[in-house]
């Protein structure tokens, strides 16, 4: 799955499974099992509920007299069980755990081992939350979708819901005569009677129930070229003009990794839904694909980079599944970490092979770089969990997604990426149409690479955080490289040893050479050779830990990073420096120094983590040298704008286009750029007259911009833009643009809307978060939740009610503090948002903690320099 914080890179949704039931509890048992299952459903997505049966062979290991299976929400009305012989054992069912859905099963005698068949009729309401089996309609017709994982299949129907058990589906599905019923493999017979057509499905192969997918409506769809199997890209009513994108580039990223993993895709078509109201990014059900509209449908006339790139990196990671996680399984998930992870890494290795113009392995090191952060805070915890007793799936999300993607990385980077890819496919061989866990890949990694992978990833992966390698000179010229656990100034934590596989990169009598080193001990010695002039000790920065190397040398490296750096040095260089400034190591105006020493980079995803790193500067720098930080802000990244233009050229490479809208929203915002603050006012207008006339990818920057100072005129006419969108992305675009106004009134005005206007479910957030965007928007924000606490988590699915803590965000203890006793309140309380709230609080105090001790440094060095200007040969050209 691909969660929403992947795409938007605001917040990470929580998704739990509430339970405090310990894990003899939750789980189901290996005494009976089923083999094999079909499912009848009747839908009409006009209703409010439906009905279906279900037929289980099931398979009696042991002999027994009682069994468990999940339904939670279907009203079971009969049930039937028979022996091989065909008689009847009288059952009797009762649901033993509302929270997990769990239905005991108990028998009149034992069933001895051997062959049965359950026959289940159930009824059941639609889901109208977006989970589970829902219905929701669009432009005035109705539509039945389904969101199982991680376990929600049991809300729509009988099942014995959990990974491991792996067996082939049958889907029954009858619709209104002249809608259409979608599901994870072909169609095999389709018959029309009472005004019903029912369409039985050919059998699945083996798959968990978190993976099956229903979709019933007024579907439309194109044809995907160029697969090995039939292919679609389906939309509701209306759509389908919307879907080129998505079918032109399906074909060739199947491919390679088809050649990748050196079998054919598993399954016997491949569809893709856009779904109008869908909590995730995307999901990767067997052959039938689910993503929000948004990502997947572009519309050709106004089609922009970072939309085909998104939309290009969601596939690639929903098509890996199709492998990795679909034809083999985790066991259980505890090891979900690893089917994200390895589908993340894997999407954005072939993106990157596949479409290398829109260079997403830079974007890939980035998102790295990036949950290091995250890994450094007092709540951060190892990647791979015990999942037994409150099971939170997707918690800490963006951790076990990035950091688990860059530790892979920097294990195929240490045993060769063709000896990785040897074991990966003996493991996907060993496993097919199976389950397997984590230490089953590693095991394969070992025998591929001849060497212990297995216990150097364990302390990646079962203990938290991360180290920090430090370099020092030793005697006879030679170095010592130490390592201790990575923590931010003031944070006392359990200190930890990593075996680290690094590469250093180090200047030599001149040259420029590497050495490998495995470093598993507190410290070791290395002998590099005479004259060493500098070291960067993570080369290429593939390696998950920081460094530090003598102020000296930092200054080397920064001061001529284009010509000794790689672009993924450099962007590793950034973010190491950001790191060191958190652990006390570096000072705030050195660390400016060193982002503007950087500022003439030409790179354009290095300027997208310049211009990040410069961003997240915003709330530490006191608000009285707020004019002295946009000064900060034009001097070094005006000249980026202009050499990059405001206006796109024809045939310009995808990457200055990515960057373009970000340089004009930093400079127009935390810059104060008087000319592109009035370039943005004129573009947004234009915008709002002739969509047409203004260049895709920077309209939504320019709404923005233009919505700080703009009057409630503005916000009128943002509204009925959004409420008038013909596709997905323009009324996205305009939802955000309408909680971007810095004026009180029109802020209040926006949070109402979210709340009263006419949103789908997971519209609510888009607006309200957009509001954060000062201390002002974000204590507005704050207060809004608090006030409309009860109705917000009305409108959403309960686990969803865990990230309320984020509104607590930003950089004021008083309102951490707040938050702290608003959701000590039993009322305000739901799992998980006890480790949500955990996370904002590490963010705030750092952010305090860091404008108490760099405040002063910042300003005398904003100060100091306010007066100068650029001297970057690009300053003061035209744009
Ligand atoms: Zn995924």
């Amino acid at each position: 799955m691909t969660p929403l914080c992947r795409m938007f890179a605001s917040i990470c949704l929580t998704v739990l499974m509430s339970s405090t039931a310990r894990a003899g509890d939750i789980r189901l048992g290996r005494d009976v099992v089923p083999t094999f299952q079909s499912i009848s459903l009747k839908l009409d997505a006009d209703s409010v509920s439906y009905a279906g049966t279900t037929h289980i062979e099931l398979d009696a290991k042991h002999a027994t007299q009682t069994f468990r299976f999940h339904a939670r929400g279907p009203s079971l009305d009969s049930i039937r069980l028979t022996n091989a012989k065909g008689s009847a054992i009288k059952v009797t069912t009762a649901l033993t755990d509302s929270t997990q859905g769990l239905i005991t099963a108990t028998l009149d005698r034992k069933m001895s081992p051997g062959h049965y068949k359950l026959d289940i009729a159930f009824h059941e309401t639609f889901n109208t939350d977006a989970v589970g089996l829902y219905r929701m309609e669009k432009d005035g017709h109705a539509y039945a979708f389904t969101q199982f994982e991680a376990d929600y299949a049991r809300n729509a129907f009988p099942c014995w819901d959990e990974p491991s058990f792996k067996i082939p589906f049958q889907l029954i599905i009858s619709v209104p005569k002249d809608e259409v019923a979608i599901a994870n493999t072909m169609v095999g017979k389709e018959t029309v009677k009472d005004g019903w057509k029912t369409t039985v499905f050919k059998t699945t192969k083996p798959l968990p129930s978190y993976l099956l997918a229903i979709a019933t409506g007024d579907l439309e769809w194109v044809d995907i070229p160029g697969l090995g199997v039939p292919g679609r890209v389906i939309t509701v009513k209306g759509q389908s003009h919307l879907a080129k994108a998505a079918a032109e580039t399906t074909a060739p990223i199947l491919h390679a990794l088809e050649a990748y993993f050196g079998t054919p895709y598993p399954y016997d078509k491949l569809d893709l839904l856009a779904v109008p109201e869908y909590w995730a990014g995307a999901m990767e059900n067997a052959g039938a694909i689910t993503y929000t509209d948004r990502v997947l449908l572009i519309d050709p006339n106004a089609q922009t980079a970072s939309q085909v790139e998104r939309l290009i990196r969601i596939s690639a990671h929903e098509l890996s599944h199709m492998w990795f996680g679909d034809l083999v399984t985790m066991q259980w998930w505890d090891d979900l970490w690893l089917n994200e992870s390895f589908a993340d890494w894997m999407g954005d290795k072939i993106t990157f092979q596949v479409h290398p113009e829109y260079a997403s392995d830079l974007s890939a090191l980035q998102d790295s770089q990036g949950i290091m952060f995250q890994d450094a805070q007092p709540s951060t915890r190892a990647i791979r969990q015990p999942v037994d007793t409150t099971v939170n799936l997707f918690e800490n999300v963006g951790l076990a997604y990035d950091k688990g993607k860059a530790v892979l990385s920097m294990f195929e980077r240490w045993i060769g990426p063709d000896t990785f890819q040897k074991g990966v496919n003996s493991y996907l061989k060993a496993h097919a149409n199976g389950n397997a866990t984590a230490d089953d890949l590693w095991k394969e990694l070992d025998k591929a690479s001849g060497r212990n992978v297995s216990q150097a990833m364990a302390g990646f992966i079962e203990q938290p955080g991360f180290p920090l390698v430090e370099v020092r000179p030793g005697t006879d010229g030679r170095f010592v490289l130490s390592q201790r656990r990575f923590t931010n100034l003031g944070i006392d934590q359990k200190n930890l040893t990593w075996q680290i596989p690094l590469t250093l990169k180090f200047q030599h009598d001149g040259n420029v050479e590497s050495k490998n080193i495995l470093l598993d001990t507190a410290e070791q010695t290395v002998d590099l050779g005479k004259n060493v002039t500098w070291i960067y000790p993570n080369q290429d920065a593939y390696g998950y830990f920081r460094w530090s190397v003598p102020a000296e040398m930092m200054k080397t490296l920064a001061g001529s990073s284009t010509t000794l750096l790689t672009p993924r040095e450099r962007i590793g260089l950034i973010s190491d420096s950001a790191a060191l400034v958190l652990a006390g190591a570096m000072h705030g105006d050195e660390y400016l120094r060193t982002l503007e020493a950087m500022s003439g980079d030409r790179e354009p995803l290095v300027l997208v983590s310049l211009l990040q790193a410069i961003e997240s500067m915003k709330n530490i720098v006191p608000q009285d040298a707020s004019p002295a930080f946009a000064a900060y802000v034009r001097r070094t990244l005006g000249p980026a704008l202009n050499n990059v233009g405001m206006k796109a050229v024809p045939g310009e490479p995808q990457v200055r286009a990515l960057l373009r809208p970000r340089l004009i929203a930093l400079l127009g915002d935390e810059g104060r750029d008087s000319a592109v603050q009035s370039f943005a006012e004129s573009e947004a207008r234009r915008y709002l007259d002739d969509p047409m006339s203004v260049d895709p990818s920077i309209a939504g920057t320019v709404l923005v911009l233009a919505a700080r100072d703009g009057d409630r005129a503005l916000f009128n006419a943002y509204k009925a833009h959004a409420e008038a969108a013909k596709t997905p992305a323009i009324r996205s675009q305009f939802l955000n643009a309408l909680g971007a106004f810095r004026k009180p009134e029109i802020r209040a005005a926006a949070l109402d809307y979210a709340l009263s206007g006419p949103l789908r479910p997971n519209e609510i957030g888009m607006v309200a978060r957009a509001t954060q965007n000062d201390e002002a928007g974000r204590e507005q924000a704050y207060r809004w939740m608090t006030t409309n606490y009860e109705a917000i988590t009305s409108r959403i699915p309960p686990e969803f009610a865990s990230f309320m803590p984020f509104y607590a965000g930003g950089c004021s203890q008083e309102r951490l503090k707040d938050a702290q006793t608003f959701f000590r309140d039993p009322k305000h309380q739901v799992p998980g948002q006890e480790i949500q709230l955990g996370e904002v609080a590490d963010q705030v105090n750092d952010c305090v903690h860091l404008q108490e001790r760099e405040g002063e440094a910042i300003v005398a060095y904003l100060d100091a320099t306010s007066h100068t200007t650029s001297t970057h040969p690009t300053a003061g050209s035209p744009r």
